[in-house]
């Protein structure tokens, strides 16, 4: 069903006819984390997620397993590290 609230016009699962059905009834703007991320959009005077309603959420745990900016990988010692790598091999495919 298309978004009437944020997304105005977008297909969302979470849209019924009642309105908006996740929490609070709307979707929240992107945190610092997902800049860099090909999956933001800006919807009216806010930037978006076109993944997930609350992009503060997938960065509780560890990197967010959608982000195209990011690589989530697991160090020795079993911790989970971000690597930017992906973007920057991205930026130097553009400059060949
Ligand atoms: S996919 Fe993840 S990193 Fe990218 S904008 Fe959405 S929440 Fe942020």
């Amino acid at each position: 069903m298309k978004c009437v609230t944020i997304k105005k016009g977008v297909d969302c699962a979470l849209m019924s006819s009642e309105g908006c059905s996740y929490l609070g009834g709307q979707c929240y703007p992107v945190v610092e984390k997902c800049e860099g991320c090909d999956r933001i959009s800006k919807y009216e005077d806010a930037v978006y997620c076109n993944s997930y309603p609350d992009p503060s959420a997938k960065w509780d745990h560890g990197a967010c397993n959608f982000a195209t900016h990011v690589q989530a990988v697991l160090d020795k010692s079993g911790k989970v590290k971000i690597n930017p790598l992906k973007a920057s091999k991205r930026a130097a495919r553009s400059r060949r």
